[in-house]
């Protein structure tokens, strides 16, 4: 019993990081701290970072952590604290791309810790207020089928045979890693989904487009989550139950529309079982942080 009576720092025990406890810190680091000249909101951030582990971390450690994630930070080569590689590395390769910019899942948890943890606190403003500008760039991709190569009418060839729709768990897609990774899609499944719907508007389908020359309606395939979000799924996103047909006009407002919940509700309830046959969970609400 007589050891169990020392004091000061030989009392408390070494309380190991977590990995969550790492990103929420790479998140501090990343976001505010390079861009932040007022260095004692870290002590904020780490009562904030307390709150969510339940232990009582120095702000001293959380400093020597900013220290590590600058030794491996590749803008910043050679400066730093050693130290940092074993377990500061993996952390930093999980939540940033290779190009330099967060992924789209590292930017999520970031903010559910400010909302959850942070009380929203003006520390992290400049965080809040690019947090969408954030996810547009991580995921260039997110745009994907919002450019030419969109799948339409047009490209079903009325020779080619479609089967019903599969609701099975398929393997993440070959990413090719040029500038900015980009997963490859397969534009049978796009053509197949026009198909399926019969020319029709998933979100309604009395909506109309017009006839194209092959006499049918108009119609644009839309992966309902964007193929950009690839890398927060252990499955394939490019799947028939993730791929809805849409009218062009309602395409366009998922992309560009400010009130699009009623929209988005429709198309969720309608493709949530098929999504969850096809091995990709997902929430209303996180559906939503996509758009
Ligand atoms: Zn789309
Ligand atoms: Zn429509």
């Amino acid at each position: 019993m007589a050891k169990q009576q020392l004091s000061g720092r030989f009392k408390s025990k070494r309380i190991s990081w977590t990995d969550e406890e790492l990103r929420i810190t790479l998140g501090y680091y990343y976001f505010i701290y390079e861009h932040n000249t007022r260095e004692h909101d870290y002590e904020l951030f780490t009562i904030h970072l307390r709150k969510m582990t339940g232990n009582n971390r120095s702000f001293g450690s959380v400093g020597v952590r900013f220290g590590n994630f600058n030794s491996v930070n590749p803008a910043k080569s050679g400066t730093g604290f050693k130290g940092g590689d074993k377990k500061c590395k993996p952390i930093w390769d999980a939540c940033i791309n290779k190009d330099g910019t967060p992924k789209t899942s590292f930017i999520k948890e970031f903010m559910d810790f400010i909302q959850t943890y942070g009380g929203n606190n003006k520390i992290y403003e400049p965080f809040v207020k690019k947090y969408k500008q954030y996810l547009k760039t991580t995921g260039k991709a997110i745009e994907d089928d919002d450019s030419d190569d969109v799948v339409t009418t047009d490209d079903v060839d009325q020779s080619e045979s479609f089967g019903a729709p599969e609701y099975k768990i398929e393997p993440k897609p070959q990413s090719t890693n040029v500038v900015s990774k980009k997963y490859t899609r397969d534009a049978y499944k796009a053509k197949k989904a026009i198909f399926n719907a019969g020319y029709e508007c998933n979100i309604d389908k009395t909506h109309v487009s017009f006839k194209t020359k092959s006499g049918k309606n108009y119609m644009e395939a839309h992966h309902l989550i964007p193929i950009g979000a690839q890398d927060d799924f252990n499955n394939s996103l490019d799947v028939d139950a993730n791929i809805v047909c849409l009218c062009p006009n309602c395409h366009r407002k998922l992309h560009h529309g400010a009130n699009i919940d009623n929209e988005l509700l429709k198309l969720f309830n309608d493709r949530k079982d098929g999504l969850k046959k096809s091995g990709i969970d997902i929430t209303f609400d996180d559906l939503k942080k996509y758009y």
